[in-house]
C-alpha cells in the first residue's frame, strides 16, 4: 500500500494508507471542522524529474485556514513542504500526483459522543499523495449557472479551504451533473459570477482577461494568481471586475482555473455555445503556457517549483 503521513497532536509519522484509522466520533466528520488543500506535482516533460507547483504557497493558506478553525498544526510551511517532498519520495512517485493534506478536529476520547462540545478538542493531521493526471476533457467543459449561491464571506469564511463550506460545491455539482453539465458556477448572493464548483472563472472579452474580484466570495486561487502573472507576461489586458451571468453567456471565450482542473476551457454554458462552442486562442495560449510551466519547461518561473528528487 501507499504511505501517508499521519498526525494526532504532537506525534507523527509516515504510516500505511490502510492503517489509518478515524474514529466514528471524529468531530470534523460530523461538523465539517476541518481545513484542506489540494497541490499538485508533474512529471518533467520527456520523464524528467517531478515538481511540485506553488507548495509553500498552498501550505501557507493551509495554515491561514487552519487558524480561522483554531487548529494546531505544530508544522510550518517549510516542514509541511520537506514532509510532503519525502512522501512523494517514498512512494516513488514520478508522474503526475495530487497531494491532499488535510486537518481536523478529532474529539475528546475515543468513545466519546461527537456533539460534546466543539471547543477543546483533538486535531489529526494527513497527507495522501494520489496518482492523478489531467481529469478534464481536453476540448473543453459545460457548465450550468447553479440555482445555489455561493454562501457570503459574512457567514462562511470563503478564503479559506474549510471542509464544512464545501457541502455548497457538492450540491451545485450533483445538481449539474443530474442536468449533464460537468460543472457548475455559482453566484455570490449579490447575483455576481463568484467560481465553479473547485475553480475560479475568466472571461475573455476582445482580448482582455475578465475576472472576479477577490471579494466576490471567491477563493482567490492559486492557479488564478499564476494566470494572473501569465498573462500580464504574455501581454494580455487583465481586468478584476464584477461579472454577471450574461457577461460569460456573451464573453469570446471563457475558462476555469484551479490546481484539480488546471486552465481548463468552457465550451457552453446553460447550453449555450461559448464563442464558438470551442477553445479559443487566448484559452489555449493559456492551457499551453501553463503546462510548460508546471512541466518544469521554463527558467523565468522556477521559483514556482519544488523538484522532488528520486528516492
Ligand atoms: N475555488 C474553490 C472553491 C476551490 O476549491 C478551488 C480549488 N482549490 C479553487 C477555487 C481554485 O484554487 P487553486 O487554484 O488555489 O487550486
Amino acid at each position: 500500500g501507499r504511505w501517508v503521513y499521519h498526525r494526532v497532536q504532537d506525534a507523527g509519522g509516515f504510516v500505511r494508507f490502510d492503517d489509518v484509522r478515524l474514529p466514528p466520533t471524529t468531530q470534523g466528520l460530523h461538523y465539517g471542522t476541518g481545513a484542506f488543500e489540494g497541490i499538485r506535482a508533474h512529471g518533467g516533460a520527456d520523464g524528467g524529474r517531478m515538481h511540485l507547483f506553488r507548495v509553500r504557497d498552498h501550505y501557507l493558506r493551509f495554515l491561514r485556514s487552519c487558524r480561522l478553525l483554531r487548529i494546531e498544526v505544530g508544522l510550518s510551511a517549510d516542514e509541511l513542504t520537506d514532509l510532503t517532498v519525502d512522501l512523494l519520495r517514498r512512494n516513488g512517485d514520478t508522474g503526475d500526483v495530487y497531494v491532499r493534506p488535510l486537518a481536523y478536529k478529532l474529539g475528546l476520547l475515543p468513545g466519546t459522543p461527537p456533539g460534546v462540545g466543539l471547543g477543546g478538542i483533538s486535531e489529526a493531521v494527513t497527507i495522501v499523495a494520489s496518482r492523478l493526471g489531467a481529469y478534464t476533457p481536453p476540448g473543453g467543459v459545460r457548465c450550468l449557472i447553479s440555482s445555489w449561491r455561493r454562501p457570503s464571506r459574512a457567514a462562511v469564511p470563503v478564503q479559506a479551504k474549510i471542509t464544512g463550506g464545501y457541502v455548497n460545491s457538492a450540491l451545485a455539482v450533483e445538481d449539474a451533473r443530474a442536468a449533464g453539465y460537468d460543472d457548475a458556477i455559482l453566484l455570490n448572493d449579490a447575483g455576481q459570477v463568484a467560481e465553479a464548483s473547485t475553480a475560479n472563472v475568466f472571461a475573455v472579452r476582445g482580448g482582455t482577461l475578465l475576472t472576479p474580484p477577490a471579494d466576490a466570495d471567491i477563493l482567490p486561487g492559486i492557479t488564478r494568481d499564476t494566470v494572473l502573472a501569465l498573462a500580464a507576461d504574455l501581454g494580455m489586458a487583465v481586468a478584476e471586475q464584477p461579472l454577471h451571468p450574461a457577461d460569460l453567456l456573451l464573453a469570446d471565450e471563457v475558462f476555469l482555473t484551479g490546481t484539480g482542473v488546471g486552465v481548463t476551457p468552457v465550451i457552453e454554458i446553460n447550453g449555450r455555445p461559448i464563442g464558438a462552442g470551442r477553445p479559443g486562442p487566448v484559452t489555449s495560449r493559456l492551457v499551453a503556457r501553463y503546462r510548460q510551466v508546471v512541466r518544469a519547461e521554463r527558467e523565468d518561473t522556477r521559483r514556482w517549483l519544488t523538484p522532488v528528487k528520486p528516492g
